[in-house]
Order: C-alpha cells, then sequence, then structure tokens
C-alpha cells in the first residue's frame, strides 16, 4: 500500500513539474518597438471624417433600394477631400461604385492592400430616438464623432485615404505598389464590389503581399481575465451555409390526425438537431490566439494555456460558456425559420426549416451534412443547401513577415499592447482576397464601443487622429 501511494506522490510531483515548466517557459509572443511619434495630421481631417458621415451610403439586401447618387456624391466628396490621392493614384471604379485606388510604388509585384468599405447598415426607425445625435449628422458630444459608420466602416476609409495624402504630400514613394479598395456592398455580402475587386486581381495575376481590412480591433474588455489592452487581428473566418430542412406527408382534417404531422416530424428533428451540437475543435487559429495571449494572463490562466494538453477540455468548457467564444471553438448552428401550416384545423402536409450555420476553418460541407443526417435520424426530413454559401480556407501565416510587420506597427503605436491573432466570427468583404492569397489581415486600429450596427456609434477623436497615424506608419515602414 505505501509503495502504491508513493508512486501516486512520485507521478503527482512530476506532473506538477511539467505543469510548472511549461508555464514558466511560456514565452510572451509580444515585442517590445520605439513607440512611434505622434504625428501631425492634417488640418480639418475631423471635419472630414463628419463630413463622410452625412452621405446615406446605405445597403439594402434589395439592391434596387440603393441610392447611387449617395455613393456618387461622395465619390464626388472624396475627390475634393483627398485632391492629392485621386491626382495621384489610379482610380478604378469597378461596378460602378466600388472604388480601387492604385499608388504605384517602386515595385509593382506583390503589392499591399488596404480595404475598407463604404456602405453602412441602415439605422431602424424605432432606435432613432436613442441616439445621442442623429446617425447621419457626424455631430461631436464630448469629444466623440457620432455617426453610422464611424466605426463601421467609414472612419477607417477616411482615415486611409488621410494617411495616404499625407505620404503623397511629403513626395513617399511606397516600396510596394499600394492598393485601396473600397467596396460598396460589404454589409449584403459584398458581391459586387469587393468580389468584383478581387476578380479584378484575379484576371490581371496580381497576387496581393499582404491584404488589411476591418475586423479585429482594439479592447479592453472582450479578452478575458487579460488586464492590458488588447489587439485583435483576424487571421482567418469562418464560413456561412444555410441548410433546408423539409418535411413532405400527406395532409388532412384535424380531427383525424395521423401518429406525426410534418410539423411534429420537422420539430422533433430541430430538437434533435440541438442536442447534438457540433463537436468543439480548438483549432489552429485559437491555438495562435492562446499562444499569444497566454503569457499575458494571470498565473493560473497563464498555466492553463500553458498546459493545452492537459487543461484542453477545462479550456473548452470555459469557452462554451459564452456565445463568442462557443462560435471560436465549433460549427454553430442558429434555426431561422420555421414554417409551415396555413389553417387552424387543417393538417399541414409540408415544413420548412431553416439552419444557418458558420462553420470553422477546414470543415467540409459533407460533414456538415452527414453530422446533421446523423442527428436527425429520420428518413423523411429532406436537407438541402442554400446557394449563398462560403468557406473561407485562408489562414493567415503568422512566421511570414507580413504579419510581423502588422504586429510591430500596431506594438508601437500603442504602448504595453497585446497583439493576438484571432478567428472572425462575421464575415468581411477580405474573404474574396482568401482565395488569391493567404496572407489576409482583418484590424482596424479602433475601439468598438457600442457593438457594430448599433445605437450611438461613435468613435473618440483622439483615437480617430491615432488611427491615420496608424496607417500613416503602416505604409511608411
Ligand atoms: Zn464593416
Amino acid at each position: 500500500m505505501k509503495v502504491f501511494f508513493n508512486l501516486v506522490f512520485a507521478l503527482l510531483l512530476i506532473l506538477i513539474c511539467i505543469i510548472l515548466f511549461n508555464t514558466f517557459s511560456f514565452k510572451s509572443r509580444q515585442i517590445e518597438v520605439a513607440p512611434n511619434e505622434f504625428i501631425d495630421v492634417r488640418k480639418g481631417c475631423i471635419s472630414r471624417l463628419q463630413e463622410s458621415i452625412k452621405f446615406k451610403t446605405i445597403s439594402y439586401d434589395d439592391a434596387s433600394k440603393i441610392d447611387s447618387n449617395q455613393f456618387l456624391n461622395f465619390h464626388a466628396y472624396l475627390a475634393t477631400a483627398f485632391p492629392l490621392v485621386f491626382e495621384k493614384t489610379n482610380v478604378i471604379k469597378i461596378n460602378k461604385l466600388g472604388l480601387l485606388f492604385h499608388w504605384k510604388g517602386k515595385d509593382s509585384k506583390n503589392p499591399i492592400v488596404l480595404m475598407a468599405h463604404q456602405d453602412v447598415v441602415p439605422v431602424e426607425e424605432s432606435t432613432l430616438n436613442n441616439w445621442k445625435a442623429d446617425p447621419f449628422s457626424g455631430k461631436i458630444i464630448d469629444g466623440y464623432v457620432y455617426g453610422r459608420g464611424t466605426i463601421d466602416d467609414k472612419g477607417s476609409l477616411m482615415a486611409i485615404l488621410e494617411s495616404v495624402e499625407m505620404l503623397i504630400a511629403e513626395n513617399f514613394v511606397p516600396e510596394n505598389d499600394i492598393y485601396l479598395a473600397f467596396g460598396h456592398d460589404e454589409e449584403v455580402t459584398g458581391r459586387n464590389g469587393a468580389k468584383a475587386i478581387a476578380a479584378w486581381f484575379k484576371q490581371r495575376n496580381i497576387i496581393p503581399k499582404m491584404v488589411l481590412d476591418e475586423g479585429g480591433m482594439i479592447t479592453n474588455t472582450k479578452v478575458p481575465n487579460l488586464t492590458k489592452t488588447a489587439a485583435v487581428v483576424g487571421i482567418a473566418e469562418k464560413g456561412y451555409l444555410t441548410v433546408n430542412l423539409t418535411t413532405s406527408i400527406t395532409g388532412g382534417h384535424s380531427s383525424m390526425p395521423a401518429k406525426n404531422t410534418a410539423i411534429d416530424i420537422l420539430a422533433e428533428a430541430i430538437v434533435k438537431i440541438k442536442q447534438n451540437p457540433f463537436p468543439t475543435e480548438l483549432g489552429e487559429v485559437v491555438n495562435s490566439f492562446m499562444d499569444y495571449v497566454g503569457p499575458e494572463l494571470p498565473f493560473t490562466n497563464k498555466m492553463a494555456m500553458a498546459n493545452r494538453w492537459l487543461f484542453s477540455p477545462l479550456i473548452k468548457n470555459i469557452y462554451s460558456n459564452s456565445p463568442a467564444g462557443n462560435a471560436s471553438i465549433r460549427t454553430t448552428q442558429a434555426f431561422t425559420i420555421f414554417q409551415s401550416g396555413i389553417k387552424e384545423n387543417l393538417i399541414p402536409g409540408e415544413a420548412h426549416a431553416k439552419i444557418n450555420l458558420r462553420t470553422l476553418p477546414n470543415t467540409r460541407e459533407n460533414e456538415i451534412i452527414s453530422h446533421l443526417k446523423k442527428a436527425i435520424g429520420n428518413d423523411l426530413v429532406k436537407i438541402s443547401v442554400e446557394g449563398n454559401k462560403t468557406d473561407p480556407k485562408q489562414v493567415a501565416n503568422l512566421d511570414d513577415e507580413t504579419f510581423s510587420h502588422l504586429q510591430k506597427t500596431i506594438s508601437a503605436f500603442k504602448k504595453d499592447i497585446v497583439v493576438a491573432p484571432f478567428l472572425m466570427i462575421g464575415a468581411t468583404d477580405s474573404r474574396y482576397f482568401g482565395e488569391i492569397t493567404q496572407q489576409v489581415f482583418r484590424f482596424v486600429p479602433f475601439t468598438d464601443l457600442e457593438g457594430l450596427h448599433g445605437v450611438n456609434e461613435r468613435i473618440a477623436i483622439q483615437e480617430y487622429k491615432e488611427g491615420i497615424t496608424f496607417y500613416y506608419y503602416f505604409l511608411r515602414k
């Protein structure tokens, strides 16, 4: 008995030693760089941002509702606000409303693409009273510019143009060609804007060295347990897939119902799918996130992330408990439409439901379908797939110089900031570029205070100016 206890004790000791060794050798991946000098941004940059908010460049699913004039007037305004950009770069219009600027550098091969989108989501009538300022006024209140698009995504679009205007004024010539790609329908799939812009590159066989679009941001709250400010950089994004479930049986009068109606069968299928969620997996991107954030966390969190071989069930469990965490580690499913029945005393012959799935990178469609089939276990439920799906396979390589350039620029721009790669849950325009280059990153140097598409979208004046300097140094170095 004593030998047994001694053995257990010895094993426990070894385990503790391994855990501690891994924790203490879990080295920070943050890089020390000298902070950038704060440059004098162009006079009037805030009023230009305010002006940009006034154009109601709203995109709608129903393309006929889009007011093209708002976009064309916005373009005309940009030409007066950034005269050097329009004079020194080649301005290419894509599908009338998309804008692509080509700024020639010393080397035309492997250009760098900065993306942002011109369009914004509508403002719901019912929320108008909750706005502190008219959402299309660009009004300043207590050091913030208010309005739809300040964060998503005109703030970034305007800051990029401000930085390029400054660099051109300094006669700066970039090493590589620079493209500014501003689609006009990001909020409604980007099919006429960014998709066409990416196709333009493809046709000419121009392979960008890197692409930087919106996505990740600066946050003080969204990385649990981290006391420092974080800059999260999207290095991949989830896929989008909608699946139809249909049940067809003989209908009839509800006074003599068969054992199961179409609604019963489909409802049962939905319950079964909910009871069988897709499996969790930390995956390449979430593992990278932990590699970068883990060493900066308090001891116990650091220990868990340094010893994923042991603690991954616990980590997955913690992740599963928040919607954002859960979405990072599994393919999620949400039932968004259920249709059946037309009359209270008639048994419907058909029932339809739609599940919107957000798939982890590298998940195959047939795996998803067979998972659902198995969960349902009933051939009366037919499964089909909607056409508007995306399946981005691109995951950026963090060992490449493009990531270290981005990381250095972020580290130089804010003191003590933790740079962390992460998996984008939502879709961005940049996914179309993921088909032609691996090095696609999603980051804007701003803090989203109210949640995207929310009420009182706003940006701090100081942060906007710092954002201009971010793009300035990103392009200059
Ligand atoms: Zn956006």
